[in-house]
């Protein structure tokens, strides 16, 4: 077992790893320090480092932290592929743009959402047009977020959201918790109702530093859905697209749609890779996918996601109970097992070997 050690325990030991490993590495690294302070009062920043020819043409672009928490896994495998060595096989004329932490704040407070309660992903939305409808929020947004949050509420909420799996199927209470909602600021999966300093830095990003290039590959590291340490490719390019076919082409046959209803994922509105296309110059192409690792069964990453917001909205988080939640929402996001870790590992090495040997191909 020796991926482990490329693996940080908190969102600073995180940074500076990231910072360490770039620099030996000789990355050109830029910081963007965001508006808010971690759990120590300390700076938080989205940290962006670029390895190779400043006018590359071809771009293996990696994301850590769109869901906070979730970074520990992204940032362990960004950390490890400079530390093992690996960007020195980068091949002629491809560069390599890592984007570290790009929710500082939900990294570092150990939480999915950013600073203003947005789900990143559910964000990048037209928020000028009316916002998507999701009904079944709608109906059970009283029992997804009570005010008050105790063993007896917990099974009390519990089994309404049972009786409405029940109902209507599992799949239907899936969309209704974590399809996103517009409606509801203080609840869960909220997309937000203006583009988030995430949303907005990740554009700037892609339009300053991705101005020259021609295909670019995207992998965003994310935890919590699916089989325990299993890595779904996860792609949101159109049924029947270019991007679709140039995914399933690169990564091959295990790539996953939404749309097309074979992923543990259901559709959902606003994802990232909208704002990518958006802010990529006329001609690149956009290869992108979501690698998705699973960690703990659904129904407690959903308990874990509640308790957190209940905290955050209702409690504190310096409190017994809040560092209770603080320790579950972590175990439900990264598994503390050198195997877990193992399986992340090789799966991304797979993965971001592929996506070079696709850029390559063109
Ligand atoms: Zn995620």
């Amino acid at each position: 077992m020796t991926a482990s050690r490329h693996f940080s325990n908190d969102y600073a030991e995180a940074r500076g790893r990231f910072l360490e490993a770039s620099r030996r590495a000789g990355a050109a690294v830029e910081s963007h320090e965001n508006p808010t302070r971690g759990p120590g009062g300390e700076a938080l920043f989205a940290d962006v480092a670029w390895l190779g020819a400043a006018e590359a043409e071809r771009v293996l672009v990696t994301v850590s932290a769109t869901h906070g928490v979730e970074g520990f896994c992204g940032s362990g495998v960004q950390c490890g592929w400079l530390e093992a060595g690996l960007h020195k096989d980068l091949p002629d004329g491809i560069a390599l743009l890592q984007i570290h932490a790009i929710n500082p704040y939900g990294f570092a407070w150990l939480r999915r959402v950013t600073e203003d309660n947005v789900d990143l992903n559910r964000n990048f939305v037209d928020h000028g047009a009316p916002y998507p409808v999701n009904e079944g929020y709608e109906a059970l947004k009283e029992a997804i977020c009570p005010p008050e949050w105790n063993d007896a509420v917990v099974a009390e909420t519990g089994a309404i959201l049972d009786a409405y799996a029940g109902a209507k199927g599992p799949r239907a209470l899936q969309k209704a918790i974590s399809g996103g909602q517009y409606s509801h600021p203080q609840g869960i999966f909220y997309g937000g109702n203006r583009p988030t300093w995430s949303h907005r830095l990740l554009k700037r990003v892609f339009r300053d530093r991705l101005a020259a290039a021609r295909q670019v590959a995207v992998i965003d590291y994310h935890t919590g859905l699916g089989p325990h340490g299993y890595g779904e490719r996860i792609c949101i390019h159109d049924p029947g697209s270019e991007g679709l076919a140039r995914a399933q082409r690169w990564f091959g046959d295990d790539v996953t749609s939404p749309a097309l209803g074979d992923s543990a994922s259901v559709e959902i509105f606003g994802f990232n890779v909208l704002g990518m296309e958006d802010a990529l110059p006329e001609p690149a192409a956009l290869t992108a996918v979501a690698l998705e690792y699973g960690t703990i069964p659904s129904p407690e990453v959903r308990l874990a996601l509640r308790a957190d917001n209940w905290l955050h909205t209702h409690g504190r988080p310096d409190s017994a109970q809040g560092r209770a939640i603080k320790e579950q929402i972590r175990a439900a996001f990264f598994p503390d097992e050198d195997a877990w870790k193992e399986l992340v590992w090789e799966r991304a090495l797979e993965t971001q070997r592929q996506a070079l040997e696709g850029l390559a191909e063109g």
